[in-house]
């Protein structure tokens, strides 16, 4: 349900609220003016004059006591009204370090105001904190990062990606990786979900990018590959909103002397769909010659019409349908369908998580053209994924 928020209307000289009478709302002056009077009738001369854009009636919200003073309309006035209900429930949805410091600070303010009426219902009791703990753990670990991002504390490994059909190592996904001085490794998926609610996510993958054209460029070198090797490279969606992102690209490929249609740039489903400035950004990438893969294909967006209309050169069906479709009828009807679709679109299709010799078998036959996984290698350190580059085995 959506909680409206309510305009109205008062004439000048109506009383908005009288001292002594229950609260539950808070009010944003629209247009007019109303006067705050310290006595229960509301004469006398205001103690304070509120015109647009100002708020009262807060402190009984924050509280939980009945109104200490009366409001008066003191000419034609409209009052934007926010009660209780939708102030939780803007707190309940908001980030949970920000709810964790507005809860502290409405009881600190409370305590200061009406240190008698601590016990009595207020504001900060209602505002979920159960998750107080792992709050400050996740914000912990995100200064953590942060010290680990400026400290070049942070990895890369690279796993192979393999041409199924010329049976030759086409090229590397990058992925980061964070060994913790304490904690010991930390999963990329937490830490980069940590970094997106940040600006640390640009920073991050900025770093990454830098890292992974600079060792295409080596990589290069010793591949005995028959194919030009490319390296995939994750772009978070924070980030390609970003407008810097083009030249950056633009800049550090040119920088190690790689061309950019080496470089893929994967992006999840979530993030193409629905964001016009994303697909700009994709677009512009895309004229500078990378190639754009489509991440966990299938495991978000459910809608298939954006697939020819968007930016999209690769797709790469999602590891949990690899790992599952052996063991069921329907999921490997998914991928056969998933496989007719990327043929149909002519857009080549990469299976990630293949991890046994049989789910390479039923995928090579199906025509999946490139694959990804344990069963060829895991994401290794630099110095090994050269060797790996010098003299690639199909498995
Ligand atoms: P992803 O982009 O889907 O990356 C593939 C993940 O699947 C990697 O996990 C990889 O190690 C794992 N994987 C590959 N083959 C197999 C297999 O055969 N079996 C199984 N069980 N897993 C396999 P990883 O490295 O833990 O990364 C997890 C996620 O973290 C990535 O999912 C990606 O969303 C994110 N991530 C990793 N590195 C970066 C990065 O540099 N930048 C950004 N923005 N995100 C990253
Ligand atoms: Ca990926
Ligand atoms: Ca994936």
């Amino acid at each position: 349900m959506t909680i409206q928020t309510l305009t109205e209307r008062y004439r000048s000289g109506e009383t908005i609220f009288s001292a002594g009478d229950p609260a539950d709302a808070v009010y944003v002056v629209e247009a007019g003016q109303v006067g705050v009077f310290g006595g229960g009738n509301g004469d006398g001369r205001p103690v304070a004059v509120l015109a647009a854009g100002e708020f009262f009636g807060e402190m009984a919200i924050v509280d939980g006591r009945p109104r200490s003073a009366t409001v008066r309309a003191l000419s034609d006035c409209r009052l934007i009204t926010l009660n209780r209900r939708q102030i939780v429930s803007r707190m309940t949805a908001a980030d949970p370090a920000l709810r964790l410091l507005i809860r502290v600070l409405v009881d600190r303010l409370r305590r200061q105001v009406a240190p008698d009426r601590v016990g009595a219902p207020a504001l900060a009791d209602e505002i979920d904190a159960t998750d107080h703990h792992r709050t400050i753990d996740r914000l912990k670990l995100e200064a953590e990062l942060q010290i680990a991002v400026d400290n070049d504390q942070l990895d890369l490994h690279f796993q192979p990606i393999v041409d199924l059909t010329a049976h030759q190592l086409a090229g590397f996904e990058a992925l980061i990786r964070w060994r913790h001085s304490t904690r010991g490794p930390v999963r990329p998926d937490l830490f980069i979900g940590l970094a997106e609610q940040s600006s640390l996510i640009t920073a991050i993958d900025r770093w990454v990018l830098e890292r992974a054209v600079a060792a295409l460029a080596r990589l290069r070198a010793v591949s005995t590959s028959g194919l030009p090797l490319f390296m995939a490279v994750n772009i978070s969606a924070r980030h390609l909103a970003d407008p810097g992102l083009v030249d950056f690209v633009s800049e550090t490929a040119g920088r190690a002397g790689i061309d950019p249609s080496m470089l893929k740039l994967e992006v999840t489903e979530g993030v193409v769909v629905n964001d016009w400035d994303v697909v700009d950004c994709l677009r512009a990438c895309q004229g500078l010659g990378c190639r754009i893969s489509l991440d966990d294909f299938g495991t978000g967006y459910s809608s298939l019409s954006y697939l020819s209309r968007l930016p999209i050169d690769v797709l790469k069906i999602d590891r949990s349908f690899v790992g599952a479709m052996l063991d069921d009828h329907r999921t490997m009807a998914i991928v056969r369908s998933i496989v007719g679709l990327s043929e149909g679109l002519a857009i080549p299709l990469v299976g990630e998580g293949i991890e046994t010799a049989r789910q390479l078998a039923v995928l090579t036959d199906l025509g999946c053209r490139f694959g990804q996984g344990y069963l060829f290698s895991k994401a290794l350190p630099e110095t090994e994924a050269m060797v790996l580059a010098r003299g690639f085995r199909m498995p």
